[in-house]
């Protein structure tokens, strides 16, 4: 019997980067979306989409080309020419943020035209269009992002904590931009000149070529660039989700892909403590682990793809239980009202209490691990203050890159507060120093830190050694001030929900007879709390998304006529 052939099965690895950017639809897949948009004839030289242009199409080629162009100080740079059967866009159009590429026709033909609706539609009935054109979208960002076609210079100092707030405000909302060193760059002091700008005024941010913000707030840099629509304050929302950590941004998927019409509000970044974790690898399915920024991306990017609506840098202020209707109030003014609520704010970091810890900010103090201060630190040493699971993941992720890792904890060991497999990896990095009952007692240095003093506590003995790098891992506190005796709190400042809840303080709160507080629900009949913000809580990634997704369920139930 003759040997059969083996059959060559492509690797993924063959479905080239260059298909999945610029993927060519077979014309069943065009047949489809036609079903979606409008044909029609285009002319040559007219432009489909400017720069800044908020409303923004979807277009896919029948006959014809159409270029997309980076345009800076007057010059057109083509950076892709989509030809038959290739569709334009990208994370933009799920977004809904202005376009920061032209879009002109530099052969007549004709396109099927999609509004975001549309396109949104089509991306959330057909599976294969989806993970298509999903996928396109993210990797045309990510070489958006590499290529620094974006329109916005940043001008700052690598050692300075306002210039690392913007970066990491504009890295983790996924926008495109150029950062001009000052302490490298030789071109930086002809930029200030040029933007009548001085030292005094960095960080600045240059934002469409020519608004010049300086020192900006997330909230000015988010509305310079057009990252919220206007929030409509008469419309009523079925679910209002405050917080997009791992816990909001699991609820809005859920809540937005159920058909819900679903309110984000995030007062920073989508992501959450999350999003500044390096590497996550307990989540279920990430075998080799995943970067906190990604897992998160992908999240915020499911959560629009299901039509969740996102406000960044602009948080919830107040909630307003005593009236008929919930009612959030937002950051700036604005108040949205909500049939119901999923509190999901989570923690912020506990700082400890070191005299001029604000001073160094930014400046040599860390609150997360991620790439960015990981390249502020290269070949140095650094102190990792913490015995939880983030200063261990800092502490092995900064020991590729750093000389020598002090870890800084105040009990006795790491067995009762880090998992096992960071103690073991700790274990095995030469390069780790685990100081026991040791803390920290002084920082010191002019502008940016260059010397910290930490004790032992067994012997009272002060080191003081020049090290300009201290990342704090303390844990975190819950962000629950906004609640304002709205809502029944725990001693520790954490959400009660359910069973939790007292018989008093259902009744101070006045909850109707009929039914219990569901399992996640608070003393307000319709208003969640999931994540880390609910006692009782594991701060957990998975357990924020589970009590994310659950409530939901809850939600409808309460929804229900
Ligand atoms: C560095 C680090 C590493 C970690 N690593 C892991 C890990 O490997 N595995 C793991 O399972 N867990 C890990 N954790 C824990 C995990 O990240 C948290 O348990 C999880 O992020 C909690 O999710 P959450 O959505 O409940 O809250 P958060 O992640 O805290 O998100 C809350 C969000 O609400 C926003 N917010 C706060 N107040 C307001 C307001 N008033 N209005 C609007 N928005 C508001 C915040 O800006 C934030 O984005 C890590 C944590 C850190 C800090």
């Amino acid at each position: 019997m003759d040997t059969p052939n083996p059959v060559t099965t492509p690797l993924a690895a063959d479905f080239s980067r260059s298909e999945r950017l610029f993927p060519k639809l077979t014309p069943a897949q065009l047949a489809r979306i036609a079903a979606h948009g409008r044909r029609r004839a285009t002319t040559r030289g007219e432009v489909l989409i400017e720069v800044g242009d908020r409303i923004v199409p979807c277009f896919v080629v029948v006959s014809g080309e159409i270029q997309v162009l980076q345009v800076s100080g007057g010059t057109e740079t083509v950076i892709v020419s989509h030809g038959p059967g290739s569709v334009s866009g990208e994370a933009n159009l799920i977004s809904g943020r202005p376009s920061v590429a032209r879009l002109r026709i530099s052969e007549p033909g004709e396109v099927l035209e999609l509004s975001r609706d549309q396109l949104l539609a089509l991306v959330q009935t057909d599976a294969e269009l989806s993970e298509i054109l999903m996928r396109a979208f993210i990797l045309r960002r990510v070489e958006l992002i590499a290529r620094d076609v974006g329109g916005v210079v940043v001008i700052g100092s690598t050692y300075n904590a306002g210039t690392l707030r913007i970066r990491e405000f504009l890295t983790r909302n996924g926008h495109p931009f150029h950062f001009v060193d000052l302490d490298r760059d030789a071109d930086a002091q002809e930029l200030l000149d040029r933007f009548d700008v001085s030292l005094a005024d960095v960080p600045v941010l240059i934002c469409g070529g020519e608004t010049v913000l300086r020192n900006p707030s997330n909230a000015q840099i988010a509305d310079c660039l057009g990252f919220n629509e206007n929030v409509d304050q008469t419309r009523v929302n079925d679910l209002v989700v405050v917080g997009a950590g791992p816990a909001g941004l699991a609820a809005a998927v859920y809540g937005a892909s159920e058909g819900l019409n679903v309110l984000v509000l995030e007062s920073n970044v989508p992501g959450g403590q999350a999003g500044s974790s390096s590497r996550i690898e307990n989540y279920l399915g990430f075998p080799t682990g995943i970067s906190g920024l990604e897992l998160t991306s992908r999240a915020y990017a499911q959560a629009l793809k299901f039509g969740a609506r996102v406000i960044v840098a602009k948080g919830a202020t107040r909630l307003a239980c005593d009236g008929q209707r919930y009612t959030v109030e937002i950051d700036g003014g604005p108040k949205v009202p909500a049939r119901t609520v999923i509190i999901a704010t989570g923690a912020a970091y506990r700082k400890p209490a070191l005299e001029n810890l604000s001073m160094f900010e930014g400046a040599g103090v860390y609150y997360g691990a991620t790439p960015m201060e990981a390249q502020l630190c290269l070949g140095e040493e650094v102190v990792v203050v913490g015995g939880g699971n983030s200063a261990g993941q800092a502490a092995v992720f900064l020991a590729q890159t750093t000389r020598r890792v002090h870890v800084l904890v105040r009990g006795d060991g790491l067995g009762d507060t880090m998992s096992r497999y960071l103690i073991r990896r700790i274990e095995e990095t030469p390069s780790i120093v685990v100081r026991t009952r040791t803390q920290i007692v002084g920082l010191e240095g002019s502008g940016r830190l260059e010397r910290i003093r930490w004790r032992d506590d067994r012997t009272g003995d002060v080191e003081a050694h020049d090290i300009g790098h201290v990342f704090m891992m303390t844990g975190a506190v819950p962000n629950t001030r906004w609640l304002d005796g709205c809502i029944a709190l725990d001693g520790k400042g954490f959400v009660k929900t359910g069973p939790d809840l007292s018989a008093e303080e259902l009744s101070a709160a006045r909850w109707p007879p009929g039914r219990p507080p569901y399992l996640l629900e608070t003393n307000r009949p319709g208003i969640f709390a999931v994540g880390d913000v609910r006692g009782g809580n594991v701060k957990r990634v998975a357990s924020a998304v589970g009590e994310g997704s659950i409530a939901v369920a809850f939600v409808h139930q309460v929804l229900r006529p």
